[in-house]
């Protein structure tokens, strides 16, 4: 569904991304992990063009990703999820769930209305429909957040650090729910120090340091036989 194919990324002379090639099949979740700085954000950015790369070339589903007309289209089909949770403050839960599929997709308001309530159930949160963002604690928030990108029917889920803005009790229903999601078969692109949903949830994991993947796998074994210095280093650290 994804491919990265030697993706360089500079910003200045900071060189953020040094050749990344990585293909995600359909269904498939992968985590990725590593420093901070080491170009997680910026990766995930490239892959529904919010950054353009300076070489190598990003595809979505056998399309290129690259700036200008069909970038929109795109994008409408990749649901993105971040640290902070971007919802509108001004509008309620419902309004920010139905917005986008009605001016983007076209769909008719009472069919979005009807889809947005089911999304909020799955979510788990079908009674705050009515409310607004800032009368929701940051985990109710967050799954507003990730109920608005299901909203578009997207293909692929990316999260940027989901549950780092969110205090300790209120990670695990955010997990939750994305964990459901990846039973029900989403491919997800996922980037979190949350190693317990990594080895639980993931198929791979990816890390990443100073731009470059350095090593990838099922999780199980990175945990407990990371072959390179900076992967063992980095599980020392975070577990
Ligand atoms: P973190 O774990 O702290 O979120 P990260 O792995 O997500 O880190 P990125 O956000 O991708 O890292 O940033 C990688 C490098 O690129 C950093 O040095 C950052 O300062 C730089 N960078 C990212 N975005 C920009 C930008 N728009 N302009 C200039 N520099 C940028
Ligand atoms: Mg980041």
């Amino acid at each position: 569904l994804v491919e990265l194919v030697g993706i360089h990324k500079a910003f200045g002379d900071n060189v953020v991304l040094d050749g990344v090639d990585l293909s995600v099949t359909r269904g498939e979740v992968i985590v990725i992990a590593g420093p901070s700085g080491s170009g997680k954000s910026t990766m995930l950015r490239c892959v529904n063009g919010l950054e353009t790369v300076d070489s190598g070339e990003v595809r979505f589903d056998g399309r290129p990703v690259t700036p200008g007309k069909g970038l929109s289209a795109l994008r409408a089909q990749i649901g993105f999820v971040f640290q902070q949770f971007h919802l509108f403050p001004h509008m309620t839960v419902l309004q920010n769930i139905t917005l986008a599929p009605v001016k983007v997709k076209g769909i008719a308001a009472d069919t979005a209305r009807t889809t947005a309530h089911q999304l909020l159930e799955r979510v788990g949160i079908a009674e705050k429909a009515e409310q607004f963002p800032a009368d929701l604690s940051g985990g109710q928030q967050q799954r507003v957040a990730i109920a608005r990108a299901l909203a578009m029917d997207p293909q692929l889920m990316l999260f940027d650090e989901p549950t780092s803005a969110l205090d300790p009790e209120m990670i695990r229903e955010v997990l939750d729910v994305m964990r459901d999601l990846a039973r029900d078969g989403m491919t997800m692109l996922v980037v979190t120090h949350e190693m317990g949903f990594a080895r639980e949830v993931c198929d791979r994991l990816v890390f990443i340091d100073g731009g470059q993947i350095v090593e990838e796998g099922p999780p199980a074994e990175f945990f407990a036989n990371a072959q390179s210095e900076r992967a063992r280093e980095f599980v020392d650290k975070i577990i």
